[in-house]
C-alpha cells in the first residue's frame, strides 16, 4: 500500500479530520511531488476524501501535473495561502476538529494561522506516523540511496587523489563538489567536511585554511542526494606514515565498525547495535572519546529517525537505513571516524558505500 493511502486509512483511528503538512519532504514523500518553497508556504491538506496542495503561483502548473494530487491551489505573492486554505476547507465542519500536524516541522507562525482558522480545533502530532512510514525504505527508494552510495564512493576517491603536502582542507573540498557537479549532483546531503590532523578532533569541525603536512591523518565525511535521496560515508586516511599511536587508535575505531556492522541484522535493538562498538571502544580505553550516538537514519534527509544510540531501543527491521559510525576524537592529537551507511536485509545488512576501510596510506607529494 502506498503511503499517502496508508495514511489516509489511519485518520479515523487517531479520529484525525484533517492533516495540515507543509514539510516538503514529507509532500514529496506522499505525494511525488517535490519543490522547495522558500519561504512561501507549500502545504498539503489531507482528509479521508480529498487531498489538496497549496503552492505558490509559480509552481501551480507543474504541480497540476501531479496524478495523486486532488486539488491543486496556487496563490500569488500578493494573495493569502490561509484565505485559499480556510475558502479550500469551508464546506467542512472543522471547528471543534482534531488537526494532525507534524510538530517537529511546523513552525510557531504557521501554527498560530492555523489556530485562527479554526479557533475551536485540537491539534495533534503526527510526527511519528510519519517517521513510521519514512523508516522502511521501498525498493525504489534503496535504487536511490544505492546511486546515491555510488557517489559517495567516487567523491572519496577524488577527495584521496586531491590530497598534496600545502592543500587546504577548503581546496579539498572544492575539488570534491566541483567533480560532483560535473557528474550531474545538484547538491551534497551536507557541508563537505575534510579536516586534517588535530583539527579532525572536533566531530563537526569546519574545513578551512589549515593546510595538510605529511604523516597525519585526513577526515573525510560527506554524501550527495540522488533524486530525493542522501548518502553519508567518513573514511579516515594516512597521508605519508603516521605514528603507531595514531594506528593503533584506528584498529580500534575499525574493529568497533566492523563489528557492528555485521552484528546488524532484523529484530536487534538500536541501542545493542551502539553497545557493541561502544563496548569495543570502551574496552580499548577510550570510552570518554567516543562522544557521540553510533548512528542515524537516512533517506530523504541525511539526519533522519531512528538514532543509534546508548539506551534507545526500537527494533529494526528490514528496509530501514542507518549509519553506522563510531568515532575516537583526542584534542590536540587526531579524530579518527569511520562510517557505512545500510540498508537492513532479511538476514544481516548491505552497506551502501565500498570504499575499503582498511587505514588507505596516501603518499606524499
Ligand atoms: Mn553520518
Amino acid at each position: 500500500m502506498d503511503p499517502l493511502t496508508h495514511l489516509i486509512n489511519t485518520l479515523s483511528e487517531q479520529a484525525l479530520s484533517l492533516l495540515y503538512i507543509d514539510n516538503p519532504l514529507t509532500i514529496n514523500y506522499l505525494t511525488g511531488f517535490l519543490s522547495n518553497p522558500h519561504e512561501r508556504v507549500l502545504a498539503l491538506l489531507i482528509t479521508e476524501q480529498h487531498t489538496a496542495l497549496i503552492v505558490p503561483k509559480m509552481e501551480e502548473n507543474e504541480a497540476k501535473e501531479n496524478k495523486v494530487i486532488d486539488t491543486v491551489l496556487g496563490y500569488k505573492d500578493e494573495e493569502s495561502p490561509w484565505e485559499k486554505i480556510q475558502n479550500h476547507l469551508s464546506g467542512l465542519q472543522l471547528n471543534h476538529a482534531s488537526i494532525g500536524i507534524e510538530s517537529d516541522y511546523l513552525i510557531m507562525d504557521r501554527y498560530n494561522q492555523l489556530k485562527q482558522l479554526f479557533p475551536d480545533a485540537t491539534f495533534e502530532s503526527i510526527t511519528s506516523r510519519i517517521q513510521n512510514l519514512k523508516v522502511t525504505k521501498t525498493e525504489g527508494e534503496l535504487e536511490q540511496m544505492r546511486e546515491a552510495g555510488r557517489f559517495a564512493d567516487i567523491a572519496l576517491k577524488v577527495g584521496f587523489n586531491a590530497l598534496k603536502t600545502g592543500i587546504a582542507e577548503e581546496e579539498v573540498v572544492a575539488l570534491i563538489e566541483y567533480e560532483m557537479k560535473k557528474l550531474g549532483i545538484k547538491e551534497m546531503s551536507f557541508d563537505t567536511m575534510v579536516l586534517f590532523g588535530d583539527h579532525a578532533a572536533s566531530p563537526h569541525g569546519t574545513p578551512g585554511k589549515r593546510t595538510l603536512q605529511p604523516n597525519e591523518l585526513v577526515l573525510f565525511d560527506l554524501g550527495v542526494v540522488y533524486n530525493g535521496y542522501t548518502s553519508d560515508v567518513s573514511r579516515t586516511v594516512a597521508y605519508g606514515e603516521v605514528s603507531s599511536k595514531i594506528k593503533d587508535l584506528y584498529e580500534v575505531v575499525l574493529q568497533a565498525q566492523k563489528t557492528a556492522q555485521a552484528a546488524v541484522k532484523p529484530e536487534m535493538t538500536t541501542g545493542s547495535i551502539d553497545s557493541i562498538a561502544r563496548d569495543i571502544i570502551s574496552q580499548a580505553g577510550y570510552g570518554d572519546y567516543f562522544i557521540h550516538r553510533l548512528g542515524h537514519g537516512l533517506g530523504q534527509s541525511v539526519h533522519e529517525y531512528p538514532d543509534i544510540a546508548p539506551g534507545t531501543r526500537l527494533s529494526i527491521k528490514k528496509g530501514m537505513c542507518f549509519s553506522i559510525e563510531p568515532g575516537i576524537y583526542i584534542e590536540g592529537l587526531a579524530g579518527i571516524r569511520i562510517e557505512d551507511c545500510v540498508v537492513v536485509t532479511d538476514s544481516g545488512s548491505e552497506p551502501f558505500t565500498e570504499t575499503t576501510k582498511e587505514l588507505i596510506v596516501v603518499p606524499v607529494k
